[in-house]
């Protein structure tokens, strides 16, 4: 007997609403009836363990067929089935007027870009690849199987099938427009994209495809270092292993479950953005985890596996959410936790991977005030001898000579201690200690452990206020005269006088260099940001540098004692080249004109 109906919608067709909202996105018919294949047969072990369901149900794997001639995808399950009337309520009721529901609720404020999950849709995605749909399906009960069958419109007809065992099969015959689902490749990325860890297993083309047991839902406690470094190979062939690891598990106040990974980053490769999956009980959902985790840990790869984050709703929606703000907060201490008891209890390990940490740490804190207060204690400070220190253990090494005037402690940097060499030697070869602050994080770093901690002021190697800052005071005894001290700046700013150079005289030690152009600490600083792509407006400035001399050094007295007005021409600009040239700034035609001289000196 042949039943016909109408399926209960008040929408004539509701079909070319769901086509247009999901049409980005339509291979995710496959997630949903492979999905609702793994419910049925879980159901049924379910019913099975209580009794419900009596004897062996035997295997449970669900099949996915492809059939290229009668251009039909099977997704065959062994799962609890449904009785004629359970597809009148489930099929043609409830399941219908769910995508209904979603659609009227969704349809002014929805931009598809923003869905990030479908669920609730369900069934009745098939019918984004499908033109017509069969289900034919026998329940656990002791009833005869059926067969539903519906085009697309809104009428369906169901009949009796002869079918025996237990289970359904619902076939999809593929529309004209999806037959690019009728390629085994394609199914098979699908089936890579989200099913790789359903709990059920999956045969397509004669393999399992899936992974029913992932680590991630066992307990740490069960899992040793090989297990997680053979998942990470799993989820990213070919990868160099990872730093470490965090085991997510937590069911209070919402469950989580998942396993973060820090990678290692490599200095010249810009590291790699939305390697982290979020997992719906173990059904991919999107690697799009911004908002769920951390910006500062976005670079982080794994899993995040939550039945508590809503998947349904747009982007706008999830920031606001208190439960994603919640998972959020928790990764974040969870993370300074685990960076904390390494720290703590290996530190030699920790160090050595900190080239790689640093990144994290520095931009969790410059980004996260909580996260920012833990990690004072294990972050840390290298110096140019590739030393480690916590800030507080650094300030403590330094602090007796590198105090100022007012006690602050001066903490002295190079952003590149090739480029800075000459400012690096002359620094240490007064004992002073300097830090390697040069990676792409720095700058806002330096800035920001300016602000948190008192009493330091960080100042890179070639900074102007270097002297003042560092000798307490007393300044030397200059062996010039004031006069010859106004003569000498005379004469060197009749070379270099412009408003790139401010030229200003000072008594240091005799074997200090004689001529040492510095640039403003806040305009460095400027510098480097707006060359990070950021605050472009100071890039504009033009540069400005001071040309300091030591009026102490034998050069200054030999050329104020010299007549011959060519030799002294010449010694100056040799002097200020020199100069230049170890703060990386004597460049071209001057850069020619100086090896010219160079040359006709040494003759
Ligand atoms: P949801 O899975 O969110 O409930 P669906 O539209 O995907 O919504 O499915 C609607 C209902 O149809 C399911 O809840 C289930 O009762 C029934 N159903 C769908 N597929 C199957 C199946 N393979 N075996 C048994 N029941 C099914
Ligand atoms: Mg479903």
């Amino acid at each position: 007997m042949i039943q016909q109906g109408n399926i209960s919608v008040s929408t004539e067709n509701i079909f070319p609403i769901i086509k247009k909202f999901l049409y980005s996105d339509h291979d995710i018919f496959l997630r949903e009836l492979i999905s609702n294949a793994v419910d049925a047969t879980q159901k049924l072990q379910t019913l099975s363990r209580i009794g419900d369901v009596k004897g062996e149900i035997g295997e449970t794997k669900i099949e996915i067929l492809l059939d290229e001639k009668a251009e039909t995808i099977t997704i065959r399950d062994k799962g609890l089935g449904m009785t004629a009337e359970e597809i009148n309520k489930y099929i043609n009721q409830v399941a219908f007027s769910g995508a209904k529901e979603f659609v009227e609720k969704y349809n002014d404020k929805l931009d598809q870009n923003q869905i990030i999950g479908h669920f609730g849709l369900g069934f009745y995605s098939a019918f984004m690849v499908a033109s017509k749909v069969e289900i034919i399906t026998k329940s656990f009960k002791d009833e005869p199987a059926s067969k539903w069958t519906c085009d697309g419109s809104t009428s369906y007809t169901i009949e009796e099938n002869p079918r025996t065992e237990r289970g359904t099969d619902i076939i999809l015959y593929i529309n004209e427009d999806s037959k690019e689902f009728l390629e085994t490749t394609r199914i098979q990325d699908i089936l890579n994209k989200f099913c790789k860890f359903l709990p059920v297993e999956i045969e397509y083309d004669g393999k399992v495809v899936n992974n029913p047991n992932p680590i991630w839902k066992k307990k740490p406690s069960e899992l040793k270092t090989e297990d997680y470094e053979n998942f990470y190979n799993e989820l990213y062939p070919y990868s160099e292993p990872p730093l470490f690891w965090i085991h997510l598990n937590v069911e209070l106040p919402f469950i989580l479950n998942g396993i973060l990974y820090f990678p290692k980053v490599k200095p010249d490769v810009e590291p790699q953005r939305n390697k982290i999956q979020l997992y719906c009980n173990q059904v991919f959902v999107t690697d799009d985890v911004k908002d769920v985790v951390p910006e500062f840990l976005m670079l982080l790869h794994g899993i995040i596996d939550s039945p508590d984050i809503p998947l349904n709703v747009s982007r706008s929606y999830l920031q606001g959410d208190a439960r994603v703000k919640q998972v959020n907060q928790y990764i974040s201490r969870k993370v300074a936790d685990k960076l904390d008891e390494m720290f703590r209890n290996e530190r030699d390990v920790y160090e050595n991977k900190w080239g790689s940490i640093n990144l994290f740490v520095k931009y969790g804190m410059v980004s996260d005030e909580k996260f920012a207060d833990k990690a004072r204690k294990f972050c840390l400070l290298t110096d140019i001898e590739d030393k480690n220190f916590t800030i507080d253990e650094y300030i403590e090494k330094v602090k007796p000579l590198q105090s100022d005037k007012d006690n602050k402690v001066v903490l002295l940097y190079t952003s590149d201690a090739t480029k800075q060499h000459t400012y690096i030697y002359n620094v240490q070869r007064k004992g002073y200690s300097v830090l390697n602050l040069g990676g792409p994080l720095d700058n806002h770093f330096i800035q920001h452990i300016e602000t948190k901690v008192e009493n330091i002021t960080l100042k890179r190697v070639d900074a102007d206020t270097l002297n003042k800052l560092i000798d307490k005071g007393e300044d030397n005894v200059s062996i010039l005269s004031a006069e010859d001290e106004k003569k000498l700046k005379e004469l060197f700013e009749s070379k270099i006088a412009n408003a790139t150079y401010k030229v200003e005289t000072k008594a240091l030690d005799a074997d200090d260099d004689f001529v040492t152009i510095t640039k403003p600490e806040f305009e460095q600083r400027m510098k480097t940001m707006s060359q990070m792509g950021g605050m472009s407006f100071y890039g504009a400035f033009p540069d400005t540098y001071n040309v300091q001399l030591n009026t102490n050094h034998e050069l200054a007295t030999s050329i104020l004692n010299n007549t011959n007005e060519e030799e002294v021409s010449k010694l100056l600009m040799q002097s200020v080249d020199l100069a230049k040239l170890s703060q990386g700034i004597l460049t071209g035609q001057e850069l020619t004109n100086f090896i010219k001289r160079s040359a006709e000196l040494l003759k």
